[in-house]
């Protein structure tokens, strides 16, 4: 397989994807957008109403966000989490 040349590329098309993503992700957080869900959009989980008071516009239960966040905390290692753990509390 000769996969070394594609995966250059793919990593630097990766960090230039993840920076666009915490950009958009950052924006999100400011701006509430929309009303939250009362059931996560991807898993169907309720969102607990403590949750959805503390983040408008929520639409992950804590778990997919938290994948979410994990995967996106493993490629860009951004450092936020003391200001991201606090948010979700
Ligand atoms: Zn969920």
């Amino acid at each position: 397989m000769a996969g070394g040349w594609a995966r250059d590329g793919a990593v630097s098309e990766q960090i230039e994807a993840s920076i666009g993503d915490e950009l958009a992700r950052l924006k999100a957080r400011r701006q509430p957008v929309g009303e939250s869900l009362t059931h996560c959009a991807e898993c169907d989980e309720p969102i607990p109403e403590k949750r959805r008071t503390a983040l408008p516009g929520v639409k992950l239960c804590v778990d997919c966000q938290q994948e979410r966040d994990g995967a996106h905390k493993a490629r860009g290692g951004i450092n936020r989490r003391g200001s991201k753990d606090s948010q979700l509390k």
